[in-house]
């Protein structure tokens, strides 16, 4: 897949797309960023890519024409007969979800718009952008930082990214595990002395009993789930994701 970015600050997403375990998606293409500065179309010697709102207020606006010539050049270079999406970050935006992302795991890319300023000429928006999504209900100062979330999101859903294949389906909201959240995890030493005295790891991890540490690995996402996000347990149920044994778990640890 391949996603062109359209950002004033290119510099921000080669660290973060050179370390951790996603270097490998971006590094041999498997998730083929490119990133474009509406600066480099802009004409005059200034190159100049906002200027004031028309009606008065503060801050500056992003103009249309640099971010369309910019725009052009990168369908012109994507050249597909089915252009992918033109997506524009933006508070008003649909929330970037598990299933916002799963979906654009699987396809094509997008064309990635960040705003900066107090956001982008409308008619820009009106002509070219699909689709608009939101980081959350808070305002960041640019959109980079919701592209790179879901640069990053994307990119360790591909296959062979993780160390373990499939590893991605244990982790919270997979469908694999009926959108539930994770379990909580333990790692070395057995029993760690903490500011509550000692504090040992549930035995059963200790068992090597497969079927019972999948048991309990069940039973800890249906409680972590009832408690962080009793909307996702309600809609697990209303698929018909949760088996007997599991309700019968949950009553029995009704808070
Ligand atoms: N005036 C706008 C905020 C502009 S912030 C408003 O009040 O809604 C500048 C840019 O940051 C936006 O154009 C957008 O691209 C990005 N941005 C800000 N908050 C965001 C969010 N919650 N999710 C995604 N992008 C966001």
């Amino acid at each position: 897949m391949r996603y062109d970015v359209i950002t004033l600050f290119p510099e921000l997403f080669g660290p973060f797309m050179s370390h951790g375990i996603n270097r490998r998606a971006f590094a041999s293409g498997l998730v083929d960023v490119r990133l474009w500065n509406p600066r480099d179309f802009a004409e005059g010697n200034y190159r100049r890519v906002d200027d004031r709102p028309f009606g008065g207020g503060p801050g500056m606006v992003m103009q249309a024409e640099p971010l369309y010539r910019c725009w052009q050049a990168i369908r012109a270079d994507r050249a597909e007969a089915v252009p992918a999406p033109t997506v524009l970050f933006s508070p008003l935006g649909e929330r970037l979800s598990h299933p916002l992302v799963a979906a654009q795991a699987e396809g094509p890319g997008a064309i990635l718009l960040c705003g900066r300023y107090e956001g982008i000429d409308q008619r820009f928006i009106d002509a070219c952008v699909d689709r608009q999504w939101s980081l959350g209900d808070f305002v960041l100062s640019g959109g980079e930082l919701a592209a790179l979330a879901l640069l990053d999101a994307v990119a360790r859903l591909q296959p062979g990214v993780l160390n373990d294949e499939g590893s991605h389906q244990q982790d919270s909201f997979s469908p694999v595990l009926d959108g539930l959240l994770d379990c909580p995890h333990y790692t070395r030493p057995e029993v760690w002395s903490g500011p509550q005295g000692e504090a040992p790891v549930p035995e059963v991890l200790l068992s090597g009993h497969h079927g019972h540490i999948e048991a309990w690995r069940r039973e800890q996402r249906l409680l972590t789930t009832a408690q962080w996000r009793p909307d996702l347990l309600a809609a697990a149920r209303a698929r018909g994701d949760l088996s007997r044994l599991d309700e019968r778990f949950l009553q029995g640890h009704a808070p």
